[in-house]
């Protein structure tokens, strides 16, 4: 006798969203919610102990939401003896032991996992639904790219402008112009105060989840007391209010800025939110454009925030989509170094660098200009493996996910992809970290030096990258200057660069 009606209804950790696709004509009364949590999740990277809480505070409470509505939800806690540790473990149990005959998921932001839910298919009747919580599907992306010799985030992103209406003025952008970025690069004007930031304080379930990460995970990387994350829609709606209201008209000029103790600026902070489901990416971009035509904010900085959303965090997606798995293996530069372990510790004299592993541990967070031009700029500079800087980032963020994850690291911060994402290796020397920063001041290095011995790592590092590429580099259209500048250079000097750059390497244990 058949004893199975409904359907289970998977939802993973980063698709706590109530409209999640899975979720569409659910049936209370035979449907089955399954979630998980998962130890081989939490451990296929290590991931830093607030993003373990972040992310099982969250789905606890989406789970007694789901409940509260009269939704039949299989919950499987950490701690649980029968949980199995693996997804696939727990889908199986559950066909076994509940009332039902089929799975629904939505489709999984991680490759790897996709491929091996997809390859149950011959065991399990699974139905495998779009993650429509993005503004471009895959198969749009894939329709997107088609005939173009390049992909450039521009041109997407002015796409996607044109699709969503997003400050549109009939077919024309707002303002006459489609990008501002050109006013969103300054240093901090001396004496600036970023406004304080609303905190969150954990609420019962996350102190509960707190006490377990910090008991059962403490040799994952990073501080668990300081924990700081919104985990339910209302705690997240209270930071993206917060931001729209007080901080979004100052986002845009201090967006590449950094300051010694400050990680935080002008930043929305709304990436952990995001990136499982808490908040709407069209939602978030609506309301900074309403703050614009209500005169609350400026046009530079509401068309740069939305540029990240509609812009940079999905195209990064499509990338990932397009490209997997083949990008994962994508070392363009032959990059075979180990990451120095101050990336771990924090131990090392570069302030900038210092302060960047100091804002990982105690927050799961850097703002993107420390995780491109501070930690990703030196491991390329320095040569080291991409998988070990992938590694890195997807362990110490609260944010991290693969398919944001990497083609941040390989494509705009390391240059493995070849040019895939960006157009070109985002190196520079400490001039640029000085520029866009108050920490130089308070380095024992010495910024202006280059070959002393206190002479900045990132000068004579910069100068030997570009000799090392030289060749590789030449095609590329915006390297022109700096290969110009390298190719002028006296042999002698090149040389010095060269020594100065391997000892280095040697004492950071590349
Ligand atoms: C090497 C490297 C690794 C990164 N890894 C991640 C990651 O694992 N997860 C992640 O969400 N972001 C990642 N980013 C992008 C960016 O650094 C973070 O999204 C941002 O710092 C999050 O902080 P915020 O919410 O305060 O962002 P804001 O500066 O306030 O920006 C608003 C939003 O725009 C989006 N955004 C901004 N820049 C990017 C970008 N380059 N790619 C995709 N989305 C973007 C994010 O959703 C962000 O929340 C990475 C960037 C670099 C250079
Ligand atoms: S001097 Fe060099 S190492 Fe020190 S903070 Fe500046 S850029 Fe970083």
């Amino acid at each position: 006798m058949s004893k199975r009606q409904g359907a289970l209804r998977l939802v993973l950790g980063d698709q706590l969203s109530d409209g999640l696709s899975a979720l569409a004509g659910l049936d209370p009364v035979h449907d089955l919610v399954l979630m998980t949590e998962s130890v081989a999740e939490a451990t296929a990277w290590k991931h830093h102990k607030q993003k373990l809480v972040l992310v099982w505070s969250a789905m606890r409470q989406f789970a007694a939401r789901l409940e509260a509505r009269g939704v039949r939800v299989r919950y499987v806690r950490l701690d649980d003896p029968a949980n199995t540790g693996s997804i696939a473990g727990e889908l199986r149990r559950a066909l076994a032991e509940a009332l039902v005959d089929r799975v629904i998921r939505t489709a999984c932001g991680r490759w790897s996992l996709e491929a091996h839910l997809l390859s149950l298919a011959n065991e399990l009747q699974i139905e495998v639904r779009d993650d429509d919580r993005f503004l471009c599907s895959p198969t749009r992306f894939a329709a997107w790219t088609e005939g173009r010799k390049e992909l450039r985030m521009e041109y997407f992103y002015r796409e996607m402008r044109r699709r969503t209406g997003l400050l549109m003025d009939g077919d024309q952008p707002a303002g006459g112009q489609w990008n501002f970025d050109v006013e969103n690069r300054k240093k901090l004007p001396a004496g600036a105060r970023p406004p304080t930031r609303l905190r969150t304080p954990p609420n019962a379930v996350t102190a509960e989840v707190m006490a377990l990460v910090g008991a059962g995970f403490e040799d994952h990387f990073g501080r668990v007391d300081s924990f700081d994350w919104p985990t339910n829609p209302e705690e997240a709606e209270a930071i993206l209010d917060h931001f729209i209201t007080d901080m979004l008209a100052g986002f845009g000029e201090a967006q590449d800025a950094m300051s010694w103790g400050r990680p935080f600026l002008w930043h929305s902070l709304i990436s952990p939110a995001l990136n499982i489901g808490l908040l709407d990416p069209l939602d978030i971009c609506r309301r900074a454009e309403a703050a614009w035509r209500a005169g609350r904010a400026p046009l530079n900085a509401v068309e740069g925030f939305i540029r990240q959303i509609i812009g940079w965090r999905e195209f990064m997606r499509g990338i990932y989509g397009l490209k997997m798995p083949e990008y994962a293996l994508r070392n363009a530069l032959d990059a075979e170094g180990r990451l120095p372990w101050f990336y771990w510790s924090g131990e090392t004299d570069m302030a900038c660098v210092a302060d960047t592993v100091a804002s990982a541990r105690d927050h799961a967070y850097a703002h993107h200009i420390q995780r491109l031009m501070v930690t990703g700029n030196l491991a390329m500079l320095l040569g080291v493996h991409p998988d070990a800087v992938d590694d890195w980032y997807m362990v110490v963020f609260a944010d991290a996910y693969e398919w944001v994850e990497m083609p941040n690291t390989r494509g705009m911060a390391t240059f493995a992809d070849g040019g895939i994402a960006g157009s070109k290796p985002y190196a520079a020397s400490g001039a640029y970290i000085d520029r866009m920063s108050d920490y130089c001041k308070g380095c024992r290095y010495d910024v202006k030096d280059r070959l002393g011995d206190n002479a900045c790592p990132f000068n004579a590092l910069y100068w030997d990258f570009l000799d090392r590429h030289e060749q590789r580099l030449g095609g590329l259209g915006r390297m022109m200057m700096p290969l110009k500048t390298l190719s002028r250079m006296p042999e002698a000097e090149r040389i010095a660069f060269r020594a100065k750059a391997a000892a280095t390497r040697t004492a950071m244990g590349v």
